[in-house]
């Protein structure tokens, strides 16, 4: 593995926001960031490079901040590895905490209520799961999706609680929860999701 074989590299012109979350770069002057390396608390992770601080991270709870000085070289396989766990573990974190507080919000809203939710990894093409006994899987991806889209794949999951199927009838109601068409409305969804898809698989592998 070298940088040449990674897809994408992750720098400061990476722009990553959804209504859960949200990536913010700073340059700060080199003096500074080695300053501040020092303290490190446990939301606080450092990339040093010869016992030198090269780029900081701070997680909060939706926010990611990156710091990093102008002489910061993006470019170097170890970096990109580094900054790669950053990202998917803050948005792993978040996705834990956001995406079942938002399925219990649309829980109360509809009065449809599953047994359990979980969040965790699923196949590649599969956006959420939903058992026979009414359990809820839905993959971290999903936090970084647009709002209408997150909601409109939860939703699909809660009206298999109704339809164990993909008939008519789930379709039906379905398009009720949604209050528009629940097929016309898949299609959107497809096309949004293969926009964003390749950087995301790479991101949370
Ligand atoms: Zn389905």
């Amino acid at each position: 593995m070298t940088i040449h074989n990674l897809p994408y590299l992750i720098n400061p012109s990476l722009r990553m926001s959804s209504p859960y979350l949200q990536v913010r770069w700073h340059t700060i002057g080199q003096e500074l960031l080695r300053h501040e390396a020092l303290f490190a608390t446990p939301e606080r992770q450092v990339y040093t490079v010869g016992g030198k601080c090269e780029v900081m991270c701070e997680a909060s709870e939706k926010l990611l901040d990156l710091y990093y000085a102008f002489s910061t070289d993006f470019n170097r396989l170890r970096i990109q590895q580094w900054l790669r766990r950053q990202l998917r573990d803050f948005i792993v974190r978040t996705a834990e905490q956001a995406l079942p507080a938002r399925l219990h919000e649309l829980e109360r809203q509809k009065n449809l209520y599953c047994k359990r939710v979980t969040v965790r990894k699923l196949r590649k093409n599969v956006l959420g799961q939903c058992s026979h006994n009414g359990e809820i899987t839905l993959p971290p991806k999903l936090v970084l999706f647009p709002q209408r889209m997150s909601d409109a794949v939860m939703l699909h999951e809660m009206a298999h609680l109704r339809h164990h199927h993909h008939r008519k009838s789930f379709w039906q109601f379905l398009s009720v929860l949604l209050g528009e068409d629940a097929t016309a409305e898949k299609m959107k969804n497809d096309l949004a999701y293969i926009e964003k898809h390749s950087m995301i698989e790479f991101l949370l592998k």
